[in-house]
């Protein structure tokens, strides 16, 4: 697979809307689809269209199992995982992250979670809706201003009573990557787990779960081109063990009786036992096909893309006046997006948005403008709302280069 020549695998960039191209810069939100991922979709729906061989017993059933299981080895192999057995299904990383808060063993004496203002609503809200029913107390860790971490900060703040270490992996918002192995250690020494929340790393980053020393992380299969509607948990082996039931029902016992008004049930202890339902199998194929999709590029030449035109739009906006970065990029390395506003205030993000999407001749530009479900991040920095410019593999600098055109003519005009 050629990135230099990616785009054409890409049937919505192909289109025009209302006679104009459209530019995709809402990666951080989901990324385009490509071929083979819609392929094999519809592939499961036409030749299969049944539920897995771990229900049914015939010949399709055992084409969807074979599928199921294939998909979980590749996902394995994907983040380095030490089985495929460590791998749960999930509708989306909010569901994992959901998963964790009500399902992780709690003790009185280790009842502490700790969090960061860095982080997306979904990997704070499950853990402050559950405190209120498990008991469990959060403590809240605030970056510098310039978005890093203190790390002897963080330091402090876990300690032998914390349970869990919650935290992202390439903030939605900063875009800088978080230090997880350091953070992996620390929490390791008081005896706490980490939770990494790989929703934006994954998609421009290799994730190595064995060398970060990570035990959960969550992942969306939409975010790397898979459809919607699957996800990935990874969960350490071994740490399953005193997990509560999540989601309950078909697919998650090894028996249930009944005896008068009573009902025994016994869960199955591997990963199955958290898969409740007939799974997502389209959206299996989908996430079979986008991870071979990513892995036949290989990670190096993403990276490097991906990293490259983020520091080139990283150049391009800081030449303009108007434009203030969320957090001071100078010292940090570009990832895969950049956050800023518009000084004076006047000037409207939501109005540039609406240029972006109206009043350009050529072009669609579609970025994200708001506060990116991350509203205490944005209030810790002191603004209520950024544009964000996030990048995948199809994008370009002739893309960028239009943008920052498309953006001076705006402030031009205003
Ligand atoms: N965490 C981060 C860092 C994100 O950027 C997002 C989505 O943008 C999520 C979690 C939630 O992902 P999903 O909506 O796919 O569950």
């Amino acid at each position: 697979m050629n990135i230099l020549n990616i785009k054409k695998e890409f049937p919505v960039l192909q289109k025009k809307i209302n006679g104009k191209k459209l530019i995709y810069f809402d990666n951080a939100c989901t990324a385009l689809k490509p071929k083979p991922v819609i392929k094999a979709v519809n592939d499961y729906y036409q030749n299969l269209g049944v539920c897995s061989g771990d229900r049914s017993s015939h010949h399709l059933s055992w084409q969807v199992q074979e599928l199921v299981e294939k998909t979980k080895e590749n996902v394995r192999q994907f983040i380095n995982a030490s089985s495929s057995d460590d791998i749960i299904w999930t509708k989306n990383t909010t569901e994992g992250i959901n998963l964790i808060a009500a399902s992780l063993p709690i003790r009185k004496t280790k009842n502490e979670i700790v969090l960061t203002t860095l982080e997306h609503h979904s990997n704070l809200l499950p853990f402050y809706e559950q405190s209120k029913k498990r008991g469990f107390e959060i403590k809240i860790l605030s970056p510098n201003k310039d978005g890093t971490l203190d790390l002897d900060k963080l330091n402090k703040i876990i300690t032998k009573k914390t349970a869990l270490v919650a935290i992202t992996h390439l903030s939605n918002v900063t875009g800088l990557v978080y230090p997880v192995k350091k953070i992996a250690d620390m929490a390791h020494s008081k005896e706490a787990k980490i939770l990494v929340d790989d929703a934006q790393y994954v998609a421009s980053h290799k994730e190595d779960v064995q060398k970060n020393k990570i035990d959960y992380l969550v992942f969306s299969g939409h975010k790397i081109g898979a459809p919607t509607g699957i996800g990935v948990l990874y969960v350490r082996k071994g740490h399953l063990k005193n997990f509560s039931p999540f989601n309950v029902g078909g697919g998650t016992v090894q028996s249930v009786k009944i005896k008068g008004n009573n009902i025994y049930v016994k869960y199955l202890p591997s990963s199955s036992g958290f898969e409740a339902g007939i799974q997502h199998y389209a959206g299996i194929a989908g996430l079979d096909s986008s991870v071979n999709f990513l892995s036949n590029i290989g990670y190096q030449k993403i990276t490097r893309k991906i990293e490259s035109l983020t520091r080139y739009a990283r150049q391009q906006l800081q030449n303009i006046n108007e434009v203030r970065f969320l957090t001071n990029y100078k010292k940090q390395k570009p990832s895969s997006l950049i956050s800023f506003y518009l000084q004076p205030k006047k000037l409207s993000l939501y109005d540039f948005n609406l240029y972006l999407n109206y009043e350009l001749k050529d072009y669609i530009i579609a970025v994200r403008c708001g506060h990116h479900c991350a509203q205490p991040l944005h209030d810790f920095l002191g603004h209520p709302i950024s544009m964000r410019l996030s990048f995948f593999i199809y994008n370009t600098k002739e893309e960028i280069d239009i943008f920052i055109k498309a953006l001076k003519k705006f402030l031009k005009n205003s």
